[in-house]
């Protein structure tokens, strides 16, 4: 019996494609209905909190939420509701740090704050350990990825989205 290779669920692959291609300006399909989406997941993950799922959600949530504010801000002024909605989650995962959080990282470094483009591949796979593991085997990242759950650059990273 052969071990089964890690991969994306099918919801994780579509929403790896579809913020890919938000990320870009070129959305593939409704970005208010994608980033809708992103927003209502990363809210029922909340609920996950204090588990090691909830921990590898809120990190890749808070990717996808801090590298797709810049496209709310500037295509999406107009959709209150998404925004509202925007603004609460992210104030929500805030509230889920310690107010001055510590660095947990081996060696104290940290990778820039992801840049859209790669942030939505980035984010999506941090969502769960067979993402992770697959992430770590195609893409080779310099760093290990549990840098991407130290609690200071994940507030850092949360603090500095569009909203
Ligand atoms: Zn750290």
């Amino acid at each position: 019996m052969t071990e089964q290779a890690p991969a994306l669920s099918t919801e994780h692959d579509r929403l790896c494609r579809e913020l890919g291609s938000i990320a870009v300006d070129y959305p593939s399909g409704d970005p208010v209905e994608t980033l809708g989406r992103l927003v209502a997941d990363a809210d029922a993950a909340l609920a996950r909190q204090g588990t090691e799922q909830g921990r590898f959600e809120r990190s890749g949530y808070l990717v996808l939420l801090y590298a797709m504010s810049w496209y709310v801000e500037a295509r999406l002024s107009d959709q209150e509701d998404l925004i509202r909605a925007y603004e609460g989650v992210l104030r929500s995962f805030r509230q889920t740090f310690a107010e001055s959080p510590a660095c947990t990282c081996p060696d104290g470094g940290h990778p820039a704050p992801p840049e859209p483009e790669s942030a939505a591949e980035l984010g999506v796979h941090l969502l769960t350990e067979d993402g992770r593991a697959l992430y770590t085997e195609e893409e080779e990242p310099e760093e290990d990825l549990s840098v991407y759950d130290c609690e200071l650059y994940l507030s850092g990273l949360a603090l500095s989205a569009a909203y």
